[in-house]
């Protein structure tokens, strides 16, 4: 009989690609439907990305590349970090690899022994927590609810931070709730910050240019707090790039050095031909994103309008990323017929079923009230789905 590691049996089955897996199936067995539970931009990667991977097979950039990626990329990436996040990281501080996933996957095997305390705020994305609990370190979550637009504050952090507390793991635009931190709420945690310096922070900042509000911030812009922070980035949203898997991390030395070893034993890092792709995507002027994030924009002022007219759904107002995680639970003791909703899980199975509208419930980010709306899709499929759910919520008594 095969037995399982308790690493492994300990593990949740990522609820992102859980929810798109089942809609997969529904779709194939001819059900009509809408999947809005991926974080997938709908766009295509743009041609002159693919052109420079062509080039890169054309040239027989096929062999194993350095481990950390080769030199011309983590080149490209210390330049978009100066120009973009007014950061300076050496190409030695750069690790690349398949995907932001790994990025951080890396960084938290790097530092976390069993029972270091991982400080994570709620609503996180998915991964965080399992990544950390694979390496033995125990989340130490702070609620921050929507009546906070979804943040915690420097204070807030000081409160749970312990001798034991080795990373906080946090993302800005915020997958899932579209929360974008300002400069002086940034520097506000590099306050707490500050005073602990064991204490190091993984900023996640993938979603960086889908941003509608104002400029991104960085947290390691802040010089005091600069050696305490891993900032995270990747090519998978803003430049349509999920398949191609590639993610990167700017870090002090140390932190670099220990990731380039975890995936020399783990990947021997990304792939060549992506590698090589991303260089133009590094180096192009971030200014031809704009329509990819006016239609965002619009999507997010649909789906927002769309919600303010079903009762009892409560939202805050995203500033970027692409997602939206109302707040559902004037629906909790209601029913249809014989089903029964308890909690924002109940809620999105009954969504799936009855409104054919694949969603991922808000327990899976640390928030059992929520729901996430993903809305990289059109606009008409958008109309849809806010129809049917809207049908579907009101049929619940
Ligand atoms: N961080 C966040 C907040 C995300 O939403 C995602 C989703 N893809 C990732 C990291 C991982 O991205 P990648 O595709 O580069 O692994
Ligand atoms: N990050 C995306 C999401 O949250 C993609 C799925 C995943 O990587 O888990 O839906």
């Amino acid at each position: 009989m095969i037995q399982l590691s308790d690493r492994l049996l300990a593990m949740e089955e990522s609820a992102t690609i859980a929810m798109s897996r089942k809609s997969r199936e529904l779709k194939t067995q001819g059900k009509d439907v809408i999947s809005l539970s991926l974080g997938e931009p709908d766009f295509n990667t743009p041609q002159f990305i693919k052109d420079a991977a062509n080039e890169a097979m054309n040239n027989n950039f096929t062999k194993y590349m350095p481990v950390p990626g080769y030199d011309d990329l983590r080149e490209s990436i210390s330049q978009k970090f100066k120009r973009d996040n007014g950061l300076d990281y050496t190409k030695d501080q750069i690790v690349v690899s398949t995907g932001a996933k790994q990025s951080i996957a890396n960084v938290v095997l790097s530092l976390i022994n069993p029972g270091d305390e991982v400080i994570i705020p709620a609503p996180y994305w998915v991964s965080y927590i399992e990544i950390v609990k694979v390496a033995g370190g125990i989340p130490v979550i702070v609620n921050a609810g929507i009546e906070k637009d979804f943040k915690i504050t420097g204070p807030e952090l000081a409160n749970v931070v312990t001798p034991k507390s080795k990373l906080m793991i946090f993302s800005t635009p915020c997958n899932p709730t579209g929360t974008v931190y300002n400069k002086e709420e940034l520097r506000g945690l590099a306050d707490a910050i500050v005073k602990h310096p064991s204490l190091i922070v993984l900023c996640d900042e993938i979603y960086e240019h889908i941003n509608f509000e104002g400029k991104h911030e960085s947290l390691a812009q802040f010089e005091d707090v600069y050696e305490q922070v891993v900032t995270v980035n990747g090519v998978s949203k803003a430049w349509a790039m999920t398949g191609w898997r590639l993610g990167y991390i700017g870090a002090p030395q140390t932190i670099a050095d220990a990731c380039n070893k975890v995936q020399g034993q783990f990947t021997s890092g990304t792939c060549s031909i992506t590698q090589k792709a991303a260089i133009a995507a590094m180096e192009a002027n971030p200014v031809v994103l704009k329509d990819m994030i006016s239609a965002f924009k619009n999507r997010r002022t649909l789906v927002l309008e769309a919600l303010s007219n079903i009762p009892g759904i409560k939202t805050n107002n995203p500033g970027g990323a692409f997602y939206v995680f109302p707040d559902c639970s004037a629906y909790f003791g209601k029913s249809y017929g014989s089903i029964q909703i308890n909690n924002a899980s109940d809620l999105c199975m009954y969504l799936l079923e009855e409104a054919l509208v694949a969603l991922v419930t808000g327990d899976a980010f640390g928030d059992p009230n929520c729901f996430r709306i993903s809305y990289a899709a059109s606009e008409e499929t958008l109309i849809e789905a806010m129809r049917r759910i809207k049908d579907a919520l009101s049929k619940l008594k």
